[in-house]
């Protein structure tokens, strides 16, 4: 039973002070039909909408069934509206992209009794049309479609049926229809309410209240409260209101999500790319990355590690003889000193470098000159996989051997085997007798491009020099790197007898150790921009998302009013486009993760590393774009579950 007392409702507009309703009391009882009939703007809809449950008053009154329900929050009135009334609107307010069976199922996601296509065509049946069940609203006639509506509304099996000129879009003969089908669900026990201009509809329910001016003109109350049949006790109803949906509500918000984006495909390819490109280079960056980062450090480890290399001084007074007599060339005396005053210090290996032309036959190519002892196969991870190194006899003996780079194989060779062929360098014959383990090239320097020879056969006979270029010092222990450092530094300044004033620039020395550590600390730096890069990119894909979320709650303003009517509480509505947020940015993510994952496939091919995918750069990726999807849907989501209802119902 309905029962408001001195309902009042004013609505402000501009500056004056709209009074919609002053003052109505009336009673409804079970079973009554009752029609609400007056001019326009006489204040029937805004009763309608009190009446409903869709407003509250600004003063009075509202019993039903003997609870007071004008002072309820929003979610307390969905819920009440969902387990007692059911609404028919003028525009019929369907949902267009969903069967006519999806549309009268729709209020069950909101009473959780989970949302079935079958329930839906059970209520069709009840209507009359169970064979339009799989039509969209575009595919039904007017009367067809206020046959749906009217199903949507009995689905919850409400006490109360509210219909806003219910046949005000339909033809005469459709408008019998539609009456017909009222008064019989009337019969049933069904109290129905209809606002309606037309005298006609007026005289076929069993009262009328007519309005004028926010006031109850005439109510013939004291007609026939027509034989009520006593509401069928209806089956218990779960009336669950607490927060926090089933796995299959969940599951029912993200299929509809994923069938609204579906509807809008190139809006929705659009909003996804920002997530996309920026998972796409989340994971490729840190695939590339990992893989570059390696194949440097394998590159820098292949120049051997626990190594000190002396030098002389800068190219100013680099290898002259100075006024003084002090020299800074290196000898090979220097080498066995540092060798053995240095307890730190494993072995020292001096060396020669050159260019000059190598040639086997007609062949000719310009290449790097080595001149090493035999440590250096150990030292610098060099021994031959084919063939030997040479011997420490051979370079007393100041031979004429050599051992080749693959580059030198290739160019002077192609597919012959090398190995005791004589070759040329600097048109002094050599025997071939070890090919150099394969380095690889980056794009400044092919490490394989070179020939190795004995270090006193280079001096002597092929790059006349009686002093050498560089010593390789290999230090026992990682530790002991900075101390032999300086020690080394030491020895040659006081065996060279350097002036203080010319001991800054005399010698260098390159630690190794020291490069790695540079090396990975501009790896991490890379790591870091390459971070911020993939954030940016996803923090404007998520701005994208926004943004079209946004769009989306405004052009379906009215569909958010219609779920409300039926019963959707704001979390419900929040749900709904949270979902959808969520996935368009996981599809995004998962798109992103596939197109990277192409990236880096194409990419390594390309730069001959061996990266990989790590399932920790894919799972990052897929969980930053869900996370993204849900930051950045909650605005627009929180948005639209804040509308009014009777606004958003409105809206055109
Ligand atoms: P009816 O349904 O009889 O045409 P309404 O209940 O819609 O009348 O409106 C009653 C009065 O309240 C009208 O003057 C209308 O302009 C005003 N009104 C209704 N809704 C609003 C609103 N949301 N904002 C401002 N004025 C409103």
């Amino acid at each position: 039973m309905i029962e408001i007392r001195d309902i009042g409702k004013k609505y402000a507009m501009g500056g004056t002070t709209v009074h919609a309703l002053r003052g109505v009391s009336l009673t409804i009882n079970d079973g009554e039909f009752v029609a609400i009939m007056g001019p326009s703007g006489s204040g029937k809809s805004t009763l309608m909408h009190i009446l409903g449950l869709l407003d509250t008053p600004d003063t009075g009154e509202y019993l039903l069934d003997g609870r007071p329900v004008s002072r309820l929050t929003e979610d307390e009135l969905a819920v009440l509206r969902r387990d007692t009334v059911g609404f028919v609107f003028q525009q019929f307010n369907l949902l267009s992209r969903m069967s006519a069976a999806e549309n009268v199922a729709l209020p069950l996601l909101y009473s959780r009794r989970g949302m079935s296509a079958g329930k839906g065509v059970e209520f069709l049946e009840k209507v009359g049309i169970a064979d339009r069940a799989g039509h969209t609203p575009a595919e039904l006639s007017g009367g067809q479609q206020q046959r749906v509506a009217i199903a949507r509304a009995l689905v919850n099996a409400p006490k109360i049926i509210f219909a806003d000129e219910p046949t005000g879009n339909l033809d005469s003969a459709s408008e019998k229809e539609i009456m017909e089908l009222l008064r019989s669900l009337n019969r049933q026990g069904i109290t129905v309410v209809v606002v309606t201009h037309e005298e006609e509809i007026g005289r076929q329910a069993g009262r009328i209240i007519r309005m004028r001016d926010g006031i109850v003109q005439q109510d013939d109350a004291a007609a026939t409260v027509a034989d009520v049949v006593p509401v069928p006790s209806k089956e218990s109803k779960t009336t669950r209101s607490g927060s926090g949906g089933t796995l299959a509500e969940y599951f029912e918000h993200f299929r509809q999500g994923f069938r609204t984006l579906l509807a809008n495909k190139v809006r929705t390819a659009l909003s996804m790319l920002g997530i996309l490109i920026g998972v796409a280079a989340v994971v490729a960056m840190l695939a590339l990355g990992t893989g570059a980062q390696k194949a440097i450090e394998a590159q820098i480890a292949s120049l051997g590690s626990n190594l000190l290399v002396l030098r002389s001084g800068s190219m100013r007074m680099g290898g002259v003889r100075m006024e003084s007599g002090a020299s800074t060339r290196l000898t090979m005396e220097d080498a066995a000193a540092i060798g053995q005053k240095i307890k730190s210090v494993k072995e020292t290996s001096p060396a020669v470098t050159g260019r000059g032309q190598a040639g086997f036959q007609n062949k000719n190519w310009n290449t790097s000159i080595f001149g090493v002892m035999p440590s250096y196969a150990r030292m610098h991870s060099a021994v031959p996989p084919v063939g030997r190194f040479f011997t420490v006899e051979e370079n007393s003996r100041r031979q004429r051997v050599a051992v080749i780079g693959m580059r030198i194989v290739r160019e002077l060779f192609g597919d012959r085997n090398p190995i005791g062929e004589m070759i040329k360098i600097r048109k002094i014959n050599f025997m071939v007798i070890g090919i150099l383990p394969e380095k690889g090239a980056n794009s400044f320097h092919d490490q394989d491009d070179l020939v190795v020879i004995p270090l006193l056969t280079a001096m002597y006979r092929v790059l006349g020099k009686n002093y050498v270029d560089y010593i390789d010092i290999e230090i026992e222990q990682a530790e002991d790197m900075e101390a032999a450092q300086d020690s080394t530094m030491e020895i040659m300044l006081s065996r060279h007898r350097i002036p203080p004033s010319l001991q800054q620039d005399a010698f260098t020395i390159r630690n190794m150790a020291d490069i790695q550590n540079a090396v990975s600390a501009s790896g991490r730096i890379m790591s870091l921009l390459l971070a911020s890069i993939a954030a940016i990119s996803l923090l404007v894909g998520g701005i994208g998302i926004m943004n079209i979320m946004l769009v989306s709650v405004t052009e379906r303003t009215r569909e958010i009013g219609l779920r409300k009517a039926i019963g959707a509480r704001r979390a419900d509505v929040m749900a709904q486009f949270l979902s959808e947020a969520v996935v368009v940015s996981v599809f995004g993510g998962v798109t992103g993760i596939i197109l990277g994952w192409l990236i880096t496939v194409v990419m390594s091919a390309l730069a001959g590393w061996a990266t990989s995918v790590s399932l920790g750069a894919v799972t990052l990726a897929f969980v930053f774009s869900a996370l993204v999807g849900v930051v950045f849907g909650i605005y627009p989501a929180r948005k639209a579950a804040r509308l009014n209802p009777i606004v958003a119902l409105r809206y055109e």
